[in-house]
C-alpha cells in the first residue's frame, strides 16, 4: 500500500501517454503550441507497462490513461490491451478529447474499458471552434453521441471559462437530460503553457452551483466517494447527473489519493506542485523495478498536504506550464 506522509493512501494513477494534442485549446497552451517533448524523452508504451506493473505492486488499483491527447499516440491500444490483463487493477479509465477515438471504440468496448471521460467545453459549433482553435465539433459529438449509445460510462469534462462558454452550462445540462452521463463543471486552473494571464477565476464552484440553481432550484445533492474531487447532484427528471469540482479552490486536499506520472516520466504528487523525481532514466538503467520503487516510496513520503501547500514551490504565481505535459 502507498502511504503518503499525511496518512493518505495514494491507490490512483494518472498516467499521461503523451504530452501532443491534435487541439489547442486556448486556456491549455498558445495557438502556436507547447515545446512539445521530443520522441526519446517520452517512456515507450513498453515502459509505460512495466511502470504500471511496479506501481500495481505498490497499491495502485486505478489507472486513468491521459495526456495531451492519448488517443494520438501510436500503439496506445497495446497498453491498454495490457493493463486489461493485469491483476490487481481495478479500474481502467481514460481522458479524451474524443476526435480520434472512433476508430478503437469497439475494441475499448470488447477489453471492457468503460470508464471515458469526454472533454467538451461547448455545445455551440463556433465556441468549440474557437475555444480549441480547431474544427473538430462533428467528429467530437458524433463520438461522443457513439461513446454514450453503446453503454460507456461517460463523463463530459467542461471547464468553464469567463466570457467564453459560461452561456452553455445550462444548455449541456439540457441537451443530456435524457442521456446517462455525469457532466461534470471545473474551475479553470492557470496551467496555460502562458497563454494567457490568470488573475483568478470568476467562475468558482460556488458560481457555477448558484448559477444552475437558477434554472433548476430543486437539484438534489448526491453522496460521492470519500476520494471524489467532485461534488455531485441530480436534477429531478434527467438521466444523468452533474458535478462540480472546484480544482482552482481546491477543497478537497484532504482525501486525496493520486500521483501523476507524466508522458516523460515526471512524478508529480499534486498538481499545483513541481516534479519530486522522474523515473525516465531509472527504468532505463539497471535494477530499474527496485529503482522506480524507491523513487515512488520517497515521492510520496514527501507530499505537500494541500494544493496551497504545493504552490509554494513555484515562485511565480502564473504558472508557465500546461496541463498538456502535466496530464489534467
Ligand atoms: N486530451 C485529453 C482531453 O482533452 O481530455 C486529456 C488531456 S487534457 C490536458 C485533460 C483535461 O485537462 C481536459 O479536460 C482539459 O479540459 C483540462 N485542462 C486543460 N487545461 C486546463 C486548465 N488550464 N484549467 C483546467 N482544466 C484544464
Amino acid at each position: 500500500m502507498l502511504i503518503d506522509n499525511h496518512n493518505r493512501q495514494i491507490n490512483y494513477l494518472r498516467l499521461a501517454v503523451t504530452d501532443r494534442c491534435n487541439l489547442r485549446c486556448n486556456y491549455c497552451m498558445p495557438s502556436e503550441g507547447i515545446d512539445f517533448a521530443e520522441n526519446n524523452k517520452l517512456l515507450t508504451i513498453d515502459e509505460l507497462i512495466q511502470v504500471s506493473e511496479v506501481l500495481i505492486g505498490q497499491g495502485i488499483d486505478k489507472i486513468r490513461i491521459t495526456g495531451g491527447e492519448p488517443f494520438v499516440r501510436k500503439d496506445l491500444m497495446r497498453l491498454l490491451r495490457a493493463l486489461t490483463k493485469m491483476s490487481g487493477l481495478n479500474d481502467i479509465s481514460v481522458t479524451t478529447n474524443a476526435t480520434v477515438i472512433g476508430p478503437h471504440i469497439d475494441e475499448l468496448k470488447e477489453l471492457g474499458i468503460r470508464n471515458i471521460n469526454v472533454s467538451l467545453d461547448s455545445i455551440n459549433r463556433e465556441t468549440f471552434e474557437r475555444i480549441t482553435r480547431r474544427n473538430q465539433f462533428d467528429t467530437v459529438h458524433n463520438n461522443l453521441i457513439r461513446l454514450i449509445t453503446e453503454g460507456f460510462n461517460v463523463r463530459i469534462n467542461f471547464i468553464v471559462l469567463e466570457g467564453q462558454n459560461e452561456q452553455d452550462i445550462i444548455p449541456i445540462l439540457e441537451v443530456m437530460k435524457h442521456h446517462k452521463v455525469s457532466v461534470r463543471f471545473l474551475e479553470e486552473m492557470p496551467f496555460n503553457g502562458g497563454s494567457k494571464n490568470f488573475d483568478g477565476i470568476k467562475w468558482d464552484h460556488k458560481a457555477i452551483l448558484e448559477h444552475v440553481a437558477h434554472t433548476y432550484p430543486n437539484f438534489e445533492k448526491l453522496e460521492s466517494p470519500k476520494t471524489s474531487t467532485s461534488v455531485n447532484y441530480k436534477i429531478p427528471g434527467h438521466a444523468g447527473t452533474f458535478g462540480i469540482i472546484p480544482s482552482f479552490s481546491r477543497t478537497f486536499c484532504g482525501s486525496c489519493n493520486r500521483l501523476r506520472i507524466t508522458a516523460t516520466g515526471d512524478v508529480i504528487t499534486c498538481l499545483y506542485g513541481k516534479p519530486k523525481t522522474n523515473i525516465r532514466d531509472i527504468i532505463r538503467g539497471e535494477a530499474a523495478k527496485e529503482g522506480v520503487e524507491n523513487a515512488i516510496l520517497k515521492a510520496v513520503g514527501s507530499r505537500a498536504k494541500t494544493g496551497f501547500e504545493a504552490q509554494k514551490e513555484h515562485s511565480r504565481t502564473v504558472f508557465d506550464n500546461s496541463m498538456t505535459s502535466i496530464g489534467g
